[in-house]
Parts: C-alpha cells; structure tokens; sequence
C-alpha cells in the first residue's frame, strides 16, 4: 500500500495567515503544511482519509482518477472542507463517505443539497455511510476499522486502514483501543506542537503514544507553525519517529 500526505498542517494551515515566523516565511516547502489528508493506494484503488478545504489543492499534485471512499474523521470544517470539491471526482462515479453516525447527520445538515430527492445537475454524488465503532469492514479492497479517539471532550474516529492506523485531531485515547493497533506498519498521528494544547497532543504526546503503539514507523501530522521549522524536528525526533510533510509517499507492507 502507499501512503502519501496530501496534507500535514493543523486547521490554520501553514504559513498561517499574518504571521512572519522563521517557520511561515520558509523558503523549503516542507514547511507549507496543508490541511490533514491522506492518500492511500493498493492495487489501482484509492482511498482518502479526510477532505479538508485545501483538497482541490492537494489533489492537483496526484494523478487524476477515481476515489472509491473517504473515511471521514470528524465534522471539524479542515477535515471535510473539501467535499464538494470532490465534484470532478464524481465524474467517475458516485463516492461513498464513511463517518461515524452524528458526523453524517452534521454532514446532511452542512450540505443539504447533496442530498435532495431532485438535486441540481453537478453537484457531488456522495453516499454517506455511517460505520459502527470496531467493526470491520471493506472499501475496495482496504480493511477498515474505526477507533474511538478524544479530541478533547469530542468523541471522534480513528482508522486502521491494513497495516496502518491513521489518527488525528488525538488528545487522548482510551486503553481499550490499542488492541486494534497491534503489530500496526505505519501509524500515523497528530503531533501539534511542543506547548500543551486543550484539545490536541503535543509532539512529545505523540512520541509518548508511538512508543506504547510500536509500529514500525510513526509519522507526525496535523502539526502547526508551533511545530517548527521541518530540518529542525526531524533532528529532535527519536528514532523510527519522523515529521511528515505535504508530497510525502511511503510504502505500507
Ligand atoms: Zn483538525
Ligand atoms: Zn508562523
Ligand atoms: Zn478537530
């Protein structure tokens, strides 16, 4: 499977906007930190987790082609900002969405007129699926399975998607959920900054959390201008622990 970070950034994105930090006004491009988006690829198919508002964006920089799902997060507007730009998307054929059950509710509400009986000629074809908490399932050819994580007090999903585990917007995470992360790849997750934050994990949180997980590797994501400049965390990071950044694709065996 391949892994590539359309998107590494925290809800500001990065540069945020108004600010002249070292890390802002960054001449590498690893310091450009779109809104969080992964996408996944196996055997032809596509999978993306999280559509933020930068998605029309992100996707300009990967070959066009078809979607066969979105595993949706949470309702927070960086992780599904995108969603009606999955419009040319939806060319190839309706795209069905998966979140847990209030999410899709706030989803209908937030674009009502995706889901009209008669809709207007263009908009996105989506089907929104709720997905039940640690049940397994399949989307062309991916294993899936949801996982409770905190955003503070908001109870939102985590996915093991195969050999990997995509977790972000994590303040916390109760015990009963790392047997779905066992023997995990690559896991991926929020790492936002060195100073604490109410709804969020530090970097040093997440290192703390890479530790208890032990996957092979453990990339950072969702990070802000706070993160620092990319060359400099990198070096901070122990060892098997790296910062991701936008364009980044590794392998997933
Ligand atoms: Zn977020
Ligand atoms: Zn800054
Ligand atoms: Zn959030």
């Amino acid at each position: 499977m391949r892994v590539t970070f359309l998107g590494t950034g925290t809800s500001t994105g990065v540069p945020q906007v108004g600010c002249s930090c070292a890390v802002c006004t960054s001449d590498d491009p690893r310091n450009v930190r779109l809104r969080t988006s992964v996408l996944l690829e196996e055997n032809g198919k596509r999978l993306l987790l999280d559509c933020g508002p930068d998605f029309r964006q992100q996707m300009l920089r990967v070959p066009f082609g078809q979607i066969d799902g979105v595993l949706v997060s949470h309702e927070h507007y960086d992780h599904v900002g995108g969603i009606d730009d999955l419009r040319p998307f939806c060319t190839l054929g309706s795209i069905p969405l998966y979140m847990e059950d209030y999410v899709a509710e706030r989803i209908r509400t937030r674009l009502p007129y995706c889901f009209l009986e008669n809709k207007y000629p263009g908009v996105p074809n989506i089907e929104l699926h709720s997905v039940p908490l640690h049940e397994t399932f399949t989307v062309a050819g991916f294993q899936v399975t949801p996982l409770r994580v905190m955003h503070a007090a908001l109870p939102i999903y985590g996915y093991r998607v195969n050999n990997m585990a995509y977790i972000t917007d994590m303040k916390t995470i109760p015990d009963t959920e790392l047997e779905y992360l066992q023997n995990l790849d690559l896991l991926v997750v929020n790492g936002l900054r060195h100073k604490e934050h109410y709804s969020h994990q530090t970097i040093e949180d997440a290192c703390a959390f890479a530790r208890k997980v032990q996957a092979r590797r453990t990339y950072l994501i969702h990070m802000s201008h706070q993160a620092g400049l990319h060359a400099e965390l990198e070096k901070q990071l122990p060892e098997h622990i790296f910062a991701a950044y936008d364009g980044l694709s590794v392998g997933c065996v």
